[in-house]
């Protein structure tokens, strides 16, 4: 069937007859048509209809190599062909497992030694939140339980992952756990009013002290924040505010979770997102980059301070996936670490992160749409406003941004939409010609959305 030699398969119709999405409106998307991505190469998607579409969020977020590389495929056959699965349970271990964690352990900030697998970046946060939990209970605070994180943060989508996010929508729809709570994140161009971004950052950190306080430090265990908040619309702290998340961490006693699924493996042109801001983590929490989405894998780091006390105190830690440690998915990542490694990756991301917004402030500076233009390495967004002076949002928040969106794969191009930033994180691979085609969609779309809300934009 997968090879549909005349084309005559009608995946659409079966894709409404029996396939549920996530983060989906069904009855809205079966009043058009879903897309059918076929195949891909390099930053490209092809489509069923025969399109080819710039992917500028590299899948979600992930396809840090591109698309159709024969070193993954390579890896993965010879791993199937050797050792198709085997458990890390009861005492075995395989190769692919013990050769990944030691590399881990080598490219992760000093002090993260030992790796936990898991197969998606909502159980590598479910299991840090559970260890967190574990760690207070094993020295003796079993009170120690609330986790802090932030509005529009997002980890995962498990019902602690929803409680720990700041995502209200999954709070109403049953991720709302007891014991969570959000502050206000590091969003200058939503929050920072008059404050300099600077002085924003430490504004933004003292709400986690503010909390602590107000909680008790002897309830919260930990406090855990994606070093820039992906999801929630490329929100990119000032440079004060983890230096203070540090400070107050450590003060009082709170363990630091950096929640690298996004930011880790190169994407803010550092290996990891707690390298390029300063982030000294307790744990850290990785996925979809690691095998540039290639195979299902996920892994939280530890500490050694941590580490020590589950190694050496808790006993048994009662929790692990069928597929923790999957050699297949193992020996992908360490083949993605080595295009990474070997092609300068990391570099290249900040280098061409630099060319891509230049670009940007070029084609996009003047308008009286664009508010800001914000990025690290090769993830940023644009931010759409009513008006640029004042950086108002838009009446109804995300509407805007829907319609850009649609324009921009009617251009051929991926562009997220989250609420009215555009956001971009294209492959790590891509070159500077594929950038100014990125540029050039996104300021046709971004034009084209213009004209048809010219009326609500103060000029
Ligand atoms: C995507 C994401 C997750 C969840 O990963 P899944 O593999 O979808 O479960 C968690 N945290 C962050 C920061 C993410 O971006």
């Amino acid at each position: 069937m997968l090879d549909d030699i005349n084309g005559s398969i009608d995946w659409q119709g079966l894709d409404a007859a029996h396939h549920l999405h996530p983060f989906t409106d069904h009855k809205s998307l079966h009043e058009g048509k879903v897309r059918v991505i076929t195949d891909a190469e390099g930053v490209y998607l092809h489509d069923a209809e025969g399109n080819k579409i710039l992917d500028g969020m590299a899948g979600l977020w992930c396809v840090a190599a591109g698309y159709s590389r024969p070193e993954l495929v390579q890896a993965a056959t010879r791993q199937m062909q050797k050792l198709p699965y085997y458990n890390t349970f009861f005492k075995t271990t395989t190769p692919p497992v013990v050769a990944l964690a030691q590399r881990l352990a080598q490219i992760t900030p000093a002090g993260l030694n030992h790796a936990f697998f898991a197969c998606s970046g909502s159980e590598a946060v479910d299991t840090a939140l559970r260890m967190a939990r574990v760690y207070w209970q094993t020295l003796g605070k079993p009170s120690k339980k609330i986790i802090i994180g932030r509005e529009y943060g997002y980890h995962g989508s498990t019902t602690l992952g929803a409680s720990a996010g700041g995502m209200v929508d999954m709070h109403r729809q049953g991720g709302d756990m007891p014991n969570f709570v959000q502050v206000m994140p590091p969003y200058w161009y939503g929050y920072g009013g008059q404050m300099s971004p600077a002085e924003f950052g430490i504004y933004a950190a003292r709400q986690v002290e503010d909390k602590i306080r107000e909680l008790g430090a002897d309830h919260v265990a930990a406090f855990i924040g994606e070093p820039l908040q992906g999801a929630g619309g490329v929100i990119i702290p000032p440079e004060t505010y983890w230096p203070e998340i540090n400070r107050i961490c450590q003060e009082n006693n709170i363990l630091l979770i950096a929640d690298e699924v996004i930011c880790g493996f190169g994407r803010t042109g550092q290996m990891f997102g707690s390298d390029y801001f300063g982030i000294k983590p307790d744990m850290m929490t990785m996925a979809k980059a690691i095998t540039s989405g290639y195979l299902p894998l996920s892994a939280v780091m530890l500490h050694d301070r941590v580490a020590d006390v589950l190694i050496n105190e808790t006993g048994e830690f009662y929790h692990g996936f069928t597929y923790s440690g999957h050699p297949v998915a193992c020996a992908v990542a360490l083949a993605n670490l080595d295009i990474i490694q070997n092609e300068g990756l990391v570099q290249r991301a900040d280098a061409m992160g630099v060319i891509l917004r230049e670009k940007l402030h070029a084609a996009l500076d003047h308008h009286p749409m664009v508010g800001e233009i914000r990025g690290v390495g090769l993830i940023g967004a644009i931010e759409l406003t009513a008006d640029k002076r004042t950086r108002k949002f838009f009446e109804k928040r995300g509407r805007v941004g829907m319609i850009c969106r649609d324009y921009c794969v009617a251009n051929g191009l991926v562009m997220r939409a989250v609420r009215d930033s555009m956001v971009y994180s294209p492959p790590l691979t891509i070159t500077e010609a594929e950038l100014d085609v990125l540029v050039a969609r996104a300021a046709q779309s971004i034009e084209q959305t213009y004209a048809q809300v010219k009326n609500e934009v103060a000029l």
